[in-house]
């Protein structure tokens, strides 16, 4: 892993840790096809939350104009409140959902390409949709686990409901040891346990 890497990597952790209290981008910039998952396990509080483009659940990233959209959008939100569908927890950790939610977030931003201004009327609105408007859903979830150190891995099973998920980044935070991982369709699991090496508190799978 290169030192750019390693430094991203932080990045992001202290992004998501941002993120984790309330301070989500409002214009950041999202990969189609790529998601972000943030663990954080303090004591016996296991906090779960992650972002994803809204085009790879839902094939659309505008505010429902069908009630066909906007009952996709409402199906895709009551599938990721669900935490049982959406990953496994393994090992013994005792873990009880506190709360969860999922939000549907319109975003806009561009690829580089021309600054758009916010939309003004309905012409704009269309205008914005096709070139810099985006939406993500917003998940978290909050776990309290009477036996956190029997978690032995966390399994993402996003990639089984939405195969347009191509990778998920993901952060790990133990007691505030902080790991990372890319998580795909044929590695959707991180092992609490194993890091194949560490780099300062970095532990690399
Ligand atoms: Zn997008």
């Amino acid at each position: 892993m290169s030192l750019a890497r390693i430094l991203l990597l932080s990045v992001f952790a202290s992004c998501f840790s941002a993120a984790l209290y309330g301070e989500y981008r409002q214009h950041g910039t999202h990969v189609h096809g790529e998601g972000e998952l943030l663990v954080v396990l303090e004591d016996q509080a296991l906090d779960i939350s992650f972002r994803i483009p809204a085009g790879d659940l839902i094939g659309f990233e505008h505010a429902a104009r069908t009630p066909e959209e906007e009952a996709a959008i409402a199906s895709a939100k009551a599938l990721l409140r669900d935490g049982d569908q959406v990953f496994t927890l393994t090992g013994a950790p005792q873990c009880e959902l506190v709360r969860s939610s999922a939000l549907f977030a319109l975003t806009t931003h561009d690829h580089g390409e021309e600054e758009t201004e916010g939309p003004t009327d309905n012409a704009a609105q269309a205008q914005e949709d096709e070139h810099g408007q985006h939406a993500e859903f917003h998940v978290r979830y909050k776990y309290q686990c009477t036996e956190p150190m029997e978690l032995e891995a966390f399994v993402f099973n996003i990639f089984e409901h939405y195969p347009a998920v191509e990778k998920v980044k993901t952060a790990l935070i133990i007691s505030s040891e902080q790991s990372a991982a890319t998580l795909t369709a044929s590695q959707p699991e991180i092992r609490i346990k194993e890091c194949r090496f560490s780099i300062g508190s970095w532990c690399v799978f």
